[in-house]
């Protein structure tokens, strides 16, 4: 073999090896960007009619990414690409490798977050709830890949009611659950798992959570009710970390009712299943000032009232009687506490020492039988004496 032909080939397979290197130098940079910030428009129920507010970032939500190779313009097939997740901006960006000029992208928002999987209003849906920017108010966006390097924006603010509406409930919940794990006790391990959330038209009742099925239910006109959102989600969290006691019940901070009958049924596990809800929902609305929206006193109590237990017991007339006439059996216990001065044991204060301290059932009954027979001994005797005096007649 001549030397020079060897040279030539060294050349060539020097000048192959450069191309390869391009190409791989290359590779990275000939990718698409798919790109996009999106929004809900929030709405206040506390005025009349409700009225649009704030647009907020779909914060931490799941997003898919599909695309299709278009025959002839249309789209007979689309797969997904990706699945990400929006930023607290609501924003998400994603590169993509470039698989030529005429790739059609589309983009779904899902209203699913770390605390929350909400499923569309709908009698039967097979999956939950997502919408694509564009919709569902005009054309879905959707956009074409040209060239290698190209940033496909899909930025878009959701402002229908529906769409918005499926936001809030994920995004209300989602700063519930941030409020949860920032105030856990550190030494807990229950994992806080999403919860699922089922808007409905056709529950004729009020929000509700289910732990069978880890679900809240939560009915169309009390999907931008953000404060029985927080108290609902709650009721999962009591479930998750701790255990539920699922009393269904009609309650207005004085009497639970059972729903349908209208008997009381107050107990000290409704008092924690309610009073704690009542309070996560008005503690994680007082340490997220601005960004909850709803009817004060809808679904769980308001501030003022959560402050004020005797203003609310006042104002339920049969509240007031109820609590009025325990005050006054109570103070059966106190007078004589009073009285005795503290030194003097009198017979109710032994009454009241046999039966809480000692656990002397019996025997205390048995002395308030006697003071009772003794009381009216004495008012039969004051009577005898009387009787004479009640001849005379008055004068
Ligand atoms: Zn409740």
């Amino acid at each position: 073999m001549r030397a020079g032909r060897l040279v030539a080939m060294r050349l060539k397979l020097t000048l192959v090896i450069a191309l390869l290197g391009a190409l791989f130098v290359a590779a990275p940079a000939s990718a698409e960007t798919i790109t996009g910030t999106f929004r809900f428009q929030d709405r206040s129920t506390a005025t009349s009619p409700p009225t649009w507010t704030t647009p907020r970032p779909i914060a931490s939500a799941k997003v898919e990414v599909w695309s299709c190779a278009p025959v002839a313009g249309f789209c007979p097939l689309w797969g997904r690409d990706a699945t990400t997740t929006t930023d607290p901006a609501g924003s998400f960006s994603l590169s993509l490798a470039f698989r030529g000029a005429g790739i059609v992208y589309a983009v779904r928002v899902y209203a699913t977050n770390a605390a929350a999987v909400v499923w569309p209003k709908v009698l039967l849906s097979t999956e939950p709830y997502w919408q694509e920017p564009g919709q569902p108010d005009g054309t879905p966006i959707r956009n074409t890949v040209k060239a290698p390097g190209d940033v496909l924006d899909f930025s878009y603010d959701f402002v229908d009611f529906w769409s918005s509406a499926h936001f809030n409930i994920a995004d209300t919940l989602l700063v519930g659950r941030t409020y949860a794990d920032a105030n856990r006790d550190p030494a807990e391990s229950d994992t806080l798992g999403p919860v699922t959330v089922q808007p409905t038209s056709a529950w004729p009742g009020t929000d509700f959570y289910n732990p069978t099925n880890n679900t809240i239910t939560v009915v169309a006109s009390d999907m931008f009710e953000d404060f029985t959102l927080l108290h609902e989600y709650a009721h999962f969290l009591q479930n998750e970390i701790s255990t539920f006691a699922a009393i269904p019940s009609l309650h207005d901070g004085c009497f639970a009712r059972m729903i349908g009958t209208g008997t009381p049924i107050n107990s000290e596990e409704h008092a924690w299943m309610e009073g704690f809800a009542d309070y996560f929902s008005g503690v994680v609305r007082t340490s997220n000032p601005g960004r909850f929206e709803g009817t004060a006193g809808r679904g769980t109590p308001s501030n003022a009232v959560l402050e004020n237990p005797v203003g609310t017991i006042a104002a339920d007339p049969v509240c007031a009687g109820v609590t009025t006439s325990f005050a006054w059996t109570f103070s059966a216990f106190a007078t004589p506490q009073l009285i005795g001065g503290g030194q003097v044991n009198m017979v109710s204060n032994l009454v009241y020492q046999l039966g809480f301290a000692s656990f002397n059932f019996p025997f205390a009954a048995s002395l308030s039988v006697a003071g009772l027979v003794l009381t009216f001994a004495v008012l039969a005797l004051l009577r005898a004496a009387a009787r004479p005096l009640e001849r005379i007649g008055p004068n």
